[in-house]
Parts: structure tokens; sequence; C-alpha cells
């Protein structure tokens, strides 16, 4: 076993109790450490761009809670909106105003969704949107991109990124056959696939769902025409188009991927899910998109959705307060906080001699340890996950807290200032050193 550089003897214990009541100790499984080994830093506060752990060591948080803290943590006017939001009761069971504020935020920004319905989790979403696709078209089949990761939906899970891509698990169990039968895995940013598969079965096909740029199997952004591709040839066949921007609406634009590559003269998505930055960092996520599919949701027409929590008020509260700050200014921050780190990632791991590549979308990115361009699952597969985890334990022993996985995007804050920054880029030159280490001595 690897000699990590340092020891976390309270996330130990921590560790300790959470395995006797908690399968691997964890709520979610990339947090458990597995895929870099070590212990998994239990987290006590987080402040601005900062973390803090039980050991009482302070990091510089890129991971952000996998995106929501794109204002870093505890913003003062988040806080505000939610201390007041909870003085007044945590849950109605009853519509109010919170959500009808973050559904007009939402629509307001993205051009093609005219309507919206709020969920409790990204996964709600994509399962939602799938069920609202196959209700639209009285059809059954959906097309997936491997490595692309919409949560653990059951016929979503078929060569998903995030976690699955993490331990390399080739599916799930658990997932009847009869339900993977349902799902048409193809390879990311191959549009000939895509015109093959729908040239045989289109007539059964209810939808293409696809992350809008990938960020879980890293950041592997749509080869420039791929999305158009998708649309035109979705709508040739009746099916519809579901943009995931669980993890890349309101991070990488205003308006989102869609901000970025968007408006497509071959039209806009049918249907586009959101998540994390929306929440704020609370359970808020939401599906949307034309009036005249929404309007097949319960209770206007025969698609069944419902939540206990959907468009709780706190959450709510959090996310459209988080959603008012993300403004013009927000993001020219974010793109100079990751110009900064991606820029002298580059330079000191060139230095150190290690392949990589440095792949974007907006502000998200990530690193491969190879020496070519990454465009599909099978590529981002192909590099020295042991240089990662090198790289990654250097990094978490100097104070700087990335993705505990070589298949995630790093995530910055509004809070990220120079100071920061400055830390992050201070301790680069020694991570890149012991990436090289990795790279001479583990073969794969
Ligand atoms: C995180 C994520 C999900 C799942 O969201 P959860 O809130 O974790 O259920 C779905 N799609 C994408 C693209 C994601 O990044």
């Amino acid at each position: 076993m690897t000699a990590y550089p340092f020891d976390a003897p309270a996330s130990q214990d921590l560790l300790d109790r959470a395995l006797a009541v908690t399968p691997g100790g964890v709520n979610s499984p990339v947090r458990a450490f597995r895929a870099v080994g070590g212990t998994p830093r239990f987290m006590v506060s987080g402040e601005g761009p900062y973390l803090k752990d039980a050991d009482g060591r302070e990091y510089v948080d890129l991971v952000c809670s996998w995106g929501p803290m794109i204002l870093g943590h505890g913003h003062p006017a988040v806080v505000d909106a939610v201390r007041e939001a909870v003085s007044r009761g945590f849950s109605f069971g009853t519509p109010s105003e919170n959500e009808v504020a973050l559904a007009e935020e939402i629509v307001a920004r993205v051009d093609p969704v005219e309507q919206v319905r709020l969920v409790s989790s990204g996964t709600e979403a994509t399962m939602s949107a799938i069920r609202l696709a196959r209700g639209f078209t009285g059809r059954s089949l959906v097309v997936k991109f491997a490595g692309c990761y919409h949560g653990h939906v059951d016929s979503l899970l078929a060569q998903a990124g995030s976690g699955v891509a993490t331990f390399a698990l080739p599916d799930s169990a658990g997932v009847p056959k009869e339900m993977a039968a349902e799902t048409i895995v193809l390879p990311y940013n191959d549009l000939g696939a895509v015109e093959a598969a729908f040239a045989e079965r289109g007539a059964e096909i209810a939808a293409v769902i696809t992350e809008a740029s990938p960020g879980n199997m890293g950041v592997v952004p749509p080869a420039p025409g791929f999305t158009e591709g998708l649309r035109r040839v979705t709508a040739a066949y009746g099916a519809l188009l579901i943009s995931d921007e669980v993890m890349t609406g309101f991070r990488c634009s205003e308006a989102g991927w869609f901000g970025l590559e968007g408006p497509y003269t071959a039209g806009a998505p049918d249907l586009v899910t959101f998540g994390k930055v929306m929440g704020g960092g609370f359970p808020a996520a939401a599906f949307g998109g034309r009036a005249d599919v929404m309007a097949l949701l319960a209770p206007l027409g025969p698609v069944y959705q419902a939540g206990t929590l959907s468009g709780n008020p706190v959450a709510t509260a959090a996310g459209v307060t988080t959603l008012r700050h993300c403004t013009p200014d927000l993001y020219t921050r974010l793109g100079e906080v990751a110009d900064a780190i991606t820029a002298t990632v580059d330079q000191e791991l060139s230095r150190a001699g290690v392949p990589h590549v440095v792949q974007r979308a907006g502000s998200m990115f990530s690193v491969f340890f190879r020496d070519q361009p990454v465009t599909s699952y099978h590529e981002a597969k192909a590099q020295h996950v042991p240089a990662f985890s090198a790289f990654f334990h250097s990094m978490l022993s100097q104070g700087v807290y990335l993705p505990p996985s070589a298949f995630e995007s790093w995530f910055v804050s509004g809070a990220h200032d120079d100071a920061a920054v400055d830390r992050v880029l201070a301790a680069l030159p020694a991570a890149a050193s012991a990436a090289a280490g990795a790279f001479a001595t583990i073969d794969v």
C-alpha cells in the first residue's frame, strides 16, 4: 500500500464509525477515496474558497461540492436568504413563492426552457425527463453516450461516468436486463453512430440524452457540430433531445452550456435538466423545456411526477439567491481563476515531463494524464490513473482539495481570490514531480 504524506486521525475515527453503519462509510461512492487511496477527509466547515477538516487542516476547495458552491462557501447573501426562509418554516407541502421565483429565474436565463418542474436531485430531473419524453413520443428506447453520467437512474447507468467510471464498473448490478435493453449506448462525439442507430431503430427512439458538455468522465466538450447534429437527427425522426445541464447549467455561463454553444440553427433542445448550481448547495434540481411537452405532466397531463420536498422553501431560497449572484462579473472571475490554474498545471506538468492534456468547458476543467486529447470515454480511460493519484495526494498534503478521481471535473468559485489561487499554484510543482514519479515507476 502506498504511504500517504500524512494521516488524518480524526477523519479516520469518523470513517471507522461510518463504516460500521454505512456501506463504505459514505453516502456517495466517489467520496470514499477508493480510487486514490488514503483516508477520506471529513469536513467540518467551509468558508469562501476553503474547507476545514476534522483534524483542523484547511484546504483550498477545488470540488465546490461537485459544482453547486459557485459563490464559495457561506456566501453572506445566501446565508441571509436561508436564515430568513428558515425563520418562516421549513416545508409546507403547498406551493410557495420562492419556487416561483426560482422557476422564473431559470426560464429567464435559458431560452429553450419555457416551463420547469422543480425536483430535489439531478437524478430525479433526468429520470423525470426520460419518462416525459417517453410519454410524449409513445416510444421507449433512449440513446445515451458512454461516459456521460445522468444520475443513478436505472436505464441511464449503462457505461456511465462519475463513480461508475471511477470504479471501472461495466454497469450497475440490480438493473434488469429488460431495462438495460431500453437503452442504446453510443460513443460520445460520434455522430455517425447516432445516425446509424436512428437508421436502424429511429421509429422506436423516444429521446437522446446527453450531457450538454460532459464533465463526468473528466471534461470532454462536444466536437464542433456534434450537438447540432444530435438536434438535426432527433428532429428528423421525431425523437426528443434532452440536454443534461445538471453540471454545466449556470456554471459554464449565465445560461449554462447552452449560453456558450447554443442557440443552434437546427433548433434548441426539447428538454433540459438542471441541478447542482441552481440549488446553491441545497437539494433543488429541475427539468424543463418546451411548454407543449411539459404540459403532459400531472396535474395537466398523464405523465405522473411528484415530490414531498419538491420546491422546498429553504432550498429554493438558497437557489434563487445563488442564481441572482451569478452575474457576468462572476463568470469573468471564474474564467480568470480557471486560466491561472490551468496554465500553471500545464506548465508544471510539462516541466516535469509528464504526459498530460488539460481540457476545458467554460470554467470547468480537468487534466488527463495522457498526451492525446480526449474526445470519448474510451480515450478518457486510456490515461495513467496512478499518476493522477500521486498528483492528488501531493496536492492534498499541501492543502488543496481536488476531486478524488481522475474522471471528474475540477470546480472553482467566485470566492477563489488571489490568495487562494496562489496557494494552488504554489502546490503544483511538487504535485507534478509526484506525478512524474508515478509515471516512472508504475506501469498501467
Ligand atoms: C451530478 C449529475 C447528475 C445527478 O445529480 P444528483 O443531484 O447527484 O442526483 C446528473 N447529470 C449530470 C450531468 C450530473 O453532473
